[in-house]
């Protein structure tokens, strides 16, 4: 079959690779129609991950069940599936809770967490593919309704940015009336930004410092602020009586930058710390890694940043972080889509066939203007 391998540092092409199978009984293979290239896949393009040369990309799936294992009860042929990007169990003191990212059977020795295509979450193939074995398949598979076809370039953001969004305003605790800032326009600050309102925000903030991206916010009802200037900060607090957000997300992650372009991994943190208010909660989905043996400085090649504890503290603020456990919300979500009430694939700008993958990472990686989302379709 064909896939997207990784090869090295911004080194990606479209090869032919053995063919996914089922390797255990409660496997499916499924024909992946849809599949997205995420943020997180550009840490691994950028060489900033301990991803293996070889592995194929990709853990924004959806497609056609084709193979069934043996074991599996109730996934069919033929059904339309979207798959979490995180594996889980099921049956794991993680998964038993909901906190299927943090899956203990499937995720590497002495970690938790498993995930498709993706640096330290186990062997997992991805799906930028023909093909996707998905294993443990009646728990990972979240079923399609009838209107699938019409509306499959949504539902793929069940896999991952959806749920991953609206992970960062629960971990944030938005409240109906409330005020939220938003460090990121790209695909995951904006979904942050749509379940903000769907939950019943009074004013969505979003930072980033690309126009288009920007202009999206806006499209979705959010004040967006142009960093461009490195302002951000007094801005914010210009909007909200000085005091700052009720909460505030981070969906930027750790090679967040400044108005220079240069790699600054402390500034979304620091800055959330000021532009939320005393007692709020900061939501953390930006991915944030022990090592980056690439960063340009010696904390941040292991992995830390200095951090403005004192004035968190004195501010009383609390901080949730992690891979969005997807399966807590995919559903719902789902329905949510179905009903018409939510659109998420208001975001995308380009849907491109797997073999005009590679020219895609670039682009997006550049953050070209214009190239907000890019959705694959493998089938076509
Ligand atoms: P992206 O790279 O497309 O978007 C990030 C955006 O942040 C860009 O538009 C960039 O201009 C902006 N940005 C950079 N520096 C900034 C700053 N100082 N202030 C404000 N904005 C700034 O990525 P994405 O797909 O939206 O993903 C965002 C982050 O979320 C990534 O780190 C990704 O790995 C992570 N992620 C986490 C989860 C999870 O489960 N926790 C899931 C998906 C993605
Ligand atoms: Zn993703």
């Amino acid at each position: 079959m064909k896939a997207l391998v990784y090869h090295g540092t911004k080194d990606v092409s479209v090869d032919s690779v053995p063919d996914a199978k089922i390797e255990k009984p409660t496997d499916v293979v499924v024909k992946i129609t849809t599949t997205n290239i995420c943020g997180s896949d550009l840490h691994m393009y950028e060489g900033r991950t301990t991803v293996a040369k070889g592995t194929v990309l990709g853990h924004e799936n959806l497609g056609r069940v084709e193979e069934v294992g043996n074991a599996v009860d109730t996934v069919k042929v033929g059904d339309y599936v979207c798959l979490p990007f995180n594996i889980g169990c099921g049956f794991c003191a993680n998964c038993e809770r909901g906190l299927t990212g943090f899956c203990l059977t499937c995720a590497e020795p002495g970690s938790a967490g498993a995930a498709y295509g993706f640096a330290g979450m186990g062997p997992y193939s991805g799906g930028q593919a023909e093909y996707l074995r998905v294993p443990y398949a009646d728990f990972n598979c979240l079923q399609l309704p009838s209107d699938v076809k019409e509306k499959e370039n949504d539902y793929v953001m069940l896999s991952d940015i959806f749920p991953t969004g609206w992970h960062a305003t629960r971990l944030a605790g938005i409240k109906p009336g409330d005020s939220i800032v938003i460090y990121g326009a790209g695909p995951v600050g904006l979904m942050a930004g749509i379940s903000a309102n769907i939950q019943g925000a009074s004013k969505v903030i979003i930072v980033d410092q690309h126009p288009d991206r920007l202009k999206l916010a806006e499209k979705i009802g959010a004040v967006a602020i142009d960093d461009s200037t490195g302002d951000a900060v007094e801005k914010v607090l210009a909007l909200t009586e000085g005091l700052g957000a009720d909460c505030g997300c981070e969906a930027v992650g750790y090679q967040c930058q400044d108005h220079h372009g240069h790699e600054v991994p402390n500034l979304t943190m620091n800055n959330l710390v000021k532009s939320v208010k005393a007692t709020g909660g900061i939501g953390v989905v930006g991915v944030f890694l022990p090592k980056d043996p690439e960063a340009s400085n010696a904390m941040a090649k292991k992995g830390q940043i200095a951090f403005d504890f004192g004035s968190f503290w004195i501010k009383g603020q609390k901080i949730g972080t992690g891979q969005a456990n997807v399966k807590a919300y995919n559903r719902k979500l789902r329905d949510l889509i179905a009903a018409g009430k939510a659109k998420p694939s208001i975001i995308v700008s380009h849907e491109l066939p797997l073999d005009q993958a590679a020219a895609a990472y670039k682009n997006f990686d550049d953050r070209k203007n214009g190239w907000t989302k890019v959705i694959l379709k493998p089938a076509a």
